[in-house]
């Protein structure tokens, strides 16, 4: 199979990331296969599931053997694109900006945030997490190079941020505001809103308790 032409579903897409950090984690530890039940513990995807997403990229379990884990890593490489950084800027250096730079995605070495941007003349000129923090006004003097950036910035501030990425070219939004933003269908926007996620998370505690393992 012409793996690298093969079209992956979206939903199977984003579960690489999960699957590559785990992958990399046996592959250090010396371990040369893995079983689809340990990889579904450990990720928490049910091996069917797992099953069907390695059947896209060709890579069919053995019985008894499981997957080979240097095949599916270098798999993963080359379709996340982990020997390309992906440069990242972060809009907003508030509580959650700040932690996300001192974060700095560390586990996962293909992307990194390499810019911020504030408009409170107290954190412009500042370093956090070794980030340079730069003035909002100055935005479109930085984007070059970047290909995604992260909204933390308050909701009122979100759609006219998000124009000026768009204009100075961006490729993804990784939206934390509340605020849905209408960029062009040529941009790619993920929307993380972590008070709605934690509603949810919560109202499914209580209307659909999980039964517990017999
Ligand atoms: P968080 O919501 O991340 O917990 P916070 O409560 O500390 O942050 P917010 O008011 O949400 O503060 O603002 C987040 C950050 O966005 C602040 O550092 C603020 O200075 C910055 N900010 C506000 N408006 C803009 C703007 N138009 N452009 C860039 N940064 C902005």
């Amino acid at each position: 199979m012409d793996v690298e032409h093969t079209k992956i579903p979206q939903a199977t897409a984003k579960r690489l990331p999960l699957y590559y950090r785990f992958l990399n984690n046996l592959h250090s530890q010396g371990k040369l296969r893995v079983s689809s039940k340990e990889l579904s513990e450990a990720v928490k995807v049910d091996s069917a599931t797992i099953r069907r997403d390695f059947s896209y990229f060709g890579a069919l379990g053995k019985k008894g053997y499981g997957y080979n884990v240097e095949y599916l890593l270098s798999f993963f490489r080359k379709t996340l694109d982990q020997d390309e950084t992906t440069k990242v800027a972060l809009i907003g250096v508030g509580n959650l900006g700040t932690a996300f730079l001192n974060y700095n995605f560390t586990k996962n070495n293909n992307t990194r945030i390499e810019i911020a941007f504030d408009a409170s003349q107290e954190r412009i000129g500042e370093e956090v997490g070794g980030v340079p923090v730069k003035h909002i006004d100055d935005l479109e003097q930085y984007m070059k190079e970047i290909d995604v950036a992260i909204l933390t910035v308050p909701a009122s501030a979100a759609q006219g941020i998000a124009d000026r990425l768009v204009e100075a070219g961006i490729s993804g939004v990784l939206n934390f505001t509340p605020a849905r933003i209408t960029v062009p269908t040529s941009v790619r926007v993920h929307h993380i809103d972590l008070a709605i996620e934690l509603q949810a998370l919560v109202y499914f505690l209580k209307h659909y308790p999980l039964k517990e393992e017999e």
